[in-house]
């Protein structure tokens, strides 16, 4: 009876994590899974970051992996009950490891990984990440931190089958110092990673305020039909709209403290935007969010 139960027990322990992911077709050809707007936790797995694929007539293409091993052959189960077709290409928006921790997967796959220069720059194999330290050894088994095949340094331009993919970063730095979005010129849709997001707050942590703002104005300026952020659900053609208003209270409120001689160590009682209060990591990222762009607004000149 004892060897049962510890054989359960441990086979319960080796199981991987359950994703339950279930693809949402956004377009013909386009589909997406999107995870909780939420923080990483054990409970779901890193699963709170939404990851695309397109179909193609030669493949498919992946936009972010997300943010296990486990997590891309989960997905990659799913694509292959919609089409029996290689994954050809997989980009990374970013060099946060909740969007790119899925590459090895793919990556022994035969997919090329296309990302940004900070990838290239920051990410190293047998690094240790953040990932691995919240989701825990059985969720994580199999990750691996893998280089990239292409960087981009600007701009990039695929095509596969007859699907046109324009990659670009937008601005030098907006919620990274290297974020890429994904055009679909031929559907309008665009992938966005963490330049949009929705039914939580983003972190300005490795980010710019102005960039933020100037980047949601470049992705509107394409009148894309579909806008699939990094994170949250809401994917129409004003889905920038939120995080827009939000950044551009805050630049607002701490300009006019600016003004009013408001110090660093006041401004995060001044500025608390109550009516975020209810969004999701409010509490968590609002203060520092505002410290951030104190710290950056002090510096800046809109006239420049
Ligand atoms: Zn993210």
């Amino acid at each position: 009876m004892k060897t049962v139960v510890s054989l359960l027990l441990l086979s319960c322990a080796l199981q991987a994590f359950e994703y339950n992911l279930v693809p949402k077709k956004l377009t013909k050809d386009v589909y997406c899974f999107f995870g909780k707007p939420e923080n990483i936790s054990k409970e779901n797995g890193g699963n709170m970051v939404n990851t695309c694929f397109v179909q193609t007539k030669e493949g498919f293409v992946v936009i972010d992996s997300g943010p296990t091993y486990g997590y891309a052959s989960q997905a990659y189960v799913q694509m292959q009950k919609i089409a029996s077709l290689p994954v050809k290409y997989v980009i990374n928006t970013h060099d946060h490891d909740d969007h790119w921790l899925g590459n090895s997967f793919y990556k022994e796959k035969g997919a090329l990984l296309i990302g940004p220069e900070t990838y290239e720059q920051n990410i190293q194999p047998g690094m240790a990440t953040r990932m691995e330290k919240s989701v825990g050894k059985e969720t994580y088994a199999g990750t691996k931190v893998v280089k990239l095949d292409t960087v981009v340094h600007d701009i990039h331009d695929l095509t596969l089958g007859d699907t046109v993919f324009h990659i670009k970063q937008l601005v030098p730095q907006a919620h990274t110092k290297g974020d890429l979005v994904v055009y679909l010129p031929q559907e309008k849709v665009l992938f966005a990673g963490d330049l949009v997001f929705n039914d939580r707050l983003s972190s300005l942590r490795d980010g710019s305020i102005i960039g933020s703002l100037e980047a949601l104005d470049l992705i509107e300026s394409l009148h894309p039909k579909i806008i699939v952020g990094g994170h949250g659900y809401r994917t129409d053609s004003n889905a920038t709209s939120v995080f827009k208003a939000y950044l551009t209270t805050m630049k607002k409120q701490i300009q006019e403290a600016l003004n009013n001689d408001i110090s660093i160590d006041e401004i995060s009682n001044k500025v608390q935007m109550p009516e975020y209060e209810k969004m999701k990591l409010y509490d968590v990222l609002h203060r520092r969010n505002v410290f951030d762009a104190y710290r950056e607004l002090e510096l800046y000149d809109e006239d420049e």
